[in-house]
C-alpha cells in the first residue's frame, strides 16, 4: 500500500509525482494533494511573482477542506 507523502492518505492507483514538494522520486502523492498543492508549487516555481497569490489560494482551499 502506498501512502500520500503530503497528507498520509492511502493512494488509489499509481498516485502522482509530488515534485517539487518532495524530491525523493520514490514518494507519491494522492490526486487531491496533487491538484491542490503540487500544481500550485509548480506554478510558484514558474512564476515566483505570483507566489503570494497562489499561497492565499492554497490557504482558502485548506479552510474549505477543514470545514
Ligand atoms: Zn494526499
Amino acid at each position: 500500500m502506498v501512502k500520500c507523502c503530503i497528507c498520509g492518505e492511502k493512494i488509489e492507483g499509481y498516485g502522482n509525482n509530488p515534485f517539487p514538494l518532495e524530491i525523493n522520486p520514490e514518494k507519491r502523492c494522492c490526486d487531491n494533494c496533487n491538484d491542490t498543492y503540487v500544481l500550485a508549487a509548480r506554478l510558484m516555481l514558474i512564476k515566483p511573482e505570483e507566489a503570494d497569490r497562489i499561497k492565499k489560494l492554497i490557504e482558502a482551499v485548506r479552510e474549505i477542506d477543514t470545514k
